[in-house]
């Protein structure tokens, strides 16, 4: 285990460095040193298997992802991090840090060049403020990934795993199980960051699914069903379905009955395989064609 994560050792190399944590960046580093181990076990990092992380800090996770990987990239927005990375990565010949923002870098292209022949994992303590628009962009572009496992906000996490049917299922939830299976792995106190978040942490991971769960008509749509049925919780399925895709009320009400689902139901209560043939009945009203 690194000596790294020790809280002693990194505010000294932060010191060193005169380092200030940047708020707005996410900046909370892991300083509970059985952590990043678990996270790399349980991520599936193996030597033969190629990692790419978002957002190393000052490198604690990428320590213990370059010591059991045969190669990881790691990208960080923040230059003043480079110099710090570059001194606690120095025994490591197989970790590649590229200064960038992971919602603009091509994540595709960079995978293609950086780990040919490679099984590739995701491994992140992520940036909590674009926790979502991350996993949506690494799931939506449909990188050959085997998985992601990530540290996010507790109550994220819950959000991210909801199974269908429960009170915490959303827009999200439906998004990620569509793409992969999640499941939350272990938790993770607030005292185990430096600087300490107002919130409790938990690791999850997204197995990533060879195909999507179901196979709708239009995948656009199919989304676009999705965020207008769980966009006004409070209105009927039929409201929230004509006032979100901009259809008439007795459209989506014929769309939902010809589907096989209540009128009365909540957006929480539909399945992916509902979202399915919704979409489908919903295409009907839209374009008149016959599915
Ligand atoms: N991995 C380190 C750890 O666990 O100690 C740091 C995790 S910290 C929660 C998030 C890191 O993501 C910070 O280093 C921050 O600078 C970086 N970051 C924030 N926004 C980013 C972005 N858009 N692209 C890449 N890195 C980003």
């Amino acid at each position: 285990m690194s000596q790294l994560s020790n809280i002693k050792t990194v505010r000294e190399i932060l010191s060193r460095h005169g380092f200030s944590f940047s708020k707005k960046l996410g900046q909370n580093f892991i300083v509970n040193p059985s952590v990043c181990p678990r996270i790399a076990e349980l991520g599936g990092v193996g030597p033969d298997t190629g990692v790419l992380e978002i957002g190393p800090g000052v490198g604690v996770l990428t320590w213990e992802l370059a010591s059991r990987a045969k190669k990881v990239v790691a990208i960080e927005l923040d230059q003043r991090l480079l110099p710090v990375l570059a001194q606690t990565l120095e025994e490591f010949h197989n970790v590649c840090v590229i200064q960038g923002d992971v919602l603009q870098i091509d994540l595709a292209d960079l995978i293609q060049r950086e780990f040919a022949g490679m099984e590739v994992v995701i491994c992140a303590n992520l940036p909590y403020y674009i926790t979502s628009p991350i996993l949506m962009r690494l799931l939506e572009s449909k990188l050959p990934v085997r998985s992601i496992t990530v540290m996010v906000q507790k109550e994220a996490a819950v959000r991210i795993c909801a199974q269908p049917g429960s009170r915490q299922a959303g827009a999200l939830s439906a998004a990620v199980r569509y793409y992969a299976q999640p499941q939350i792995l272990f938790q993770v106190s607030r005292g185990s960051f430096l600087p300490a978040p107002e919130v409790d942490s938990a690791v999850i991971r997204l197995d990533v699914r060879q195909q999507p769960a179901v196979s709708p008509r239009d995948e656009a749509l199919f989304f676009r069903v999705i965020r207008a049925g769980f966009s006004q919780r409070r209105k009927t399925l039929p409201n929230a379905l004509s006032a979100g895709l901009g259809i008439d009320k007795a459209q989506a009400a014929a769309a939902l009955e010809r589907a096989g689902v209540p009128a009365t139901a909540r957006a929480e209560q539909l399945t992916l395989e509902d979202f399915c043939r919704l979409t489908s009945q919903i295409f009907e009203e839209l374009f008149h064609k016959k599915v």
